[in-house]
């Protein structure tokens, strides 16, 4: 089944609850997590050294730092004996998460508010600044969502869904004297790490735009719905019209901010299809619509379209964007 453009044909229930893209979120869909992840590829690989980048209080970099060992992101290596010490190295499962944090940090770059601090992107090889693009391995053009569309297959046997997680997001202090811009960046920054938030944005990828639409695919309870559609209108990822007036109904468009976390999306999908569902991939395909494949993305330099690496790219640390 093919769907956007023909919403008539709702995706089955929980399509998205069941997509390897909320197995990914269910490994690091959370800020701290992101943040390590990014502090990885930046190079850090010690506790303290985390702890500095983060800001992270110990005892949640500790939790989340065994997380991402136990769902195979980082190997807790031995670096000395006596005593002994360890630090914690990508492995190969986590090196492949390079892409999604790559356009992730380019769509930061993009859409951080005014008051962010930029940390320019700079490839290597080429020696420019440069904005990570999605490119189609098969026919080298980007992939968007304007140029995609989506196959739903339908999986045998149960799907089994990975363990919803408890984190909620944070309340930043609303006594920070720098105010608004420090808060608001917290926001933003807990809101794209945030599961639901990013699940209900992938609602909107399919081309859902209906309240009952979107709880329906992603399986997710009402006040938490009403809530991150709250969020995601406040800033800038969705706008709300008005569909009907008695009773008064509303529909959730992406707008370009929300639109372009579409790669970031994808490349999360596609490591969740490779890394958490052995053998059969997932539920959702998508197909590019300049040369009719199935899309297998890639993350290249938008300067001179190279595909990108980790170690090629300085990463910046993660959290000198938000103090
Ligand atoms: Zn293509
Ligand atoms: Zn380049």
């Amino acid at each position: 089944m093919s769907i956007r453009g023909a919403l008539a044909l709702a995706p089955p229930s929980t399509t998205i609850a069941a997509s390897s893209f909320n197995r990914a979120l269910s490994v690091v869909a959370d800020r701290w997590s992101m943040q390590i992840l990014r502090d990885s590829f930046a190079g850090v690989r010690r506790f303290e050294q985390f702890r500095t980048c983060s800001g992270a209080p110990r005892a949640t970099l500790a939790d989340r730092l065994k997380g991402l060992v136990d769902r195979g992101v980082l190997e807790r290596v031995r670096y000395r004996n006596a005593p002994p010490r360890y630090e914690y190295r990508l492995s190969a499962q986590g090196t492949d998460l390079f892409g999604a944090t790559l356009l992730l940090l380019g769509w930061e770059q993009l859409w951080m508010p005014p008051g962010a601090a930029r940390q320019p992107l700079r490839h290597k090889a080429c020696g420019h600044l440069m904005s990570p693009e999605l490119i189609c391995s098969l026919c080298g053009q980007p992939v968007t969502f304007e140029n995609t569309e989506y196959e739903i297959l339908r999986m045998h046997g149960k799907a089994r869904l990975p363990a919803p997680l408890r984190r909620r997001l944070s309340s930043p202090s609303k006594k920070a004297t720098d105010g608004v811009t420090r808060r608001s960046l917290i926001e933003l920054a807990d809101l794209i790490a945030d599961r639901w938030s990013l699940l209900v944005l992938c609602a909107g990828f399919l081309g859902l735009r209906r309240y009952d639409d979107i709880q329906d695919a992603v399986g997710i309870a009402t006040n938490i719905l009403a809530h991150r559609l709250m969020q995601l209108v406040e800033h800038g990822m969705c706008s709300r019209r008005q569909y009907s007036e008695h009773p008064p109904r509303y529909e959730y468009h992406l707008t370009e901010k929300g639109r372009d976390l579409f790669p970031v999306a994808f490349m999360l999908m596609q490591w969740g299809d490779r890394w958490l569902v052995p053998g059969h991939g997932g539920n959702l395909r998508v197909r590019h619509k300049e040369c009719g494949s199935l899309v297998r993305g890639v993350v290249s330099c938008g300067r001179c379209g190279e595909p990108l690496s980790a170690h090629e790219v300085n990463v910046p640390v993660s959290a000198a964007q938000i103090r």
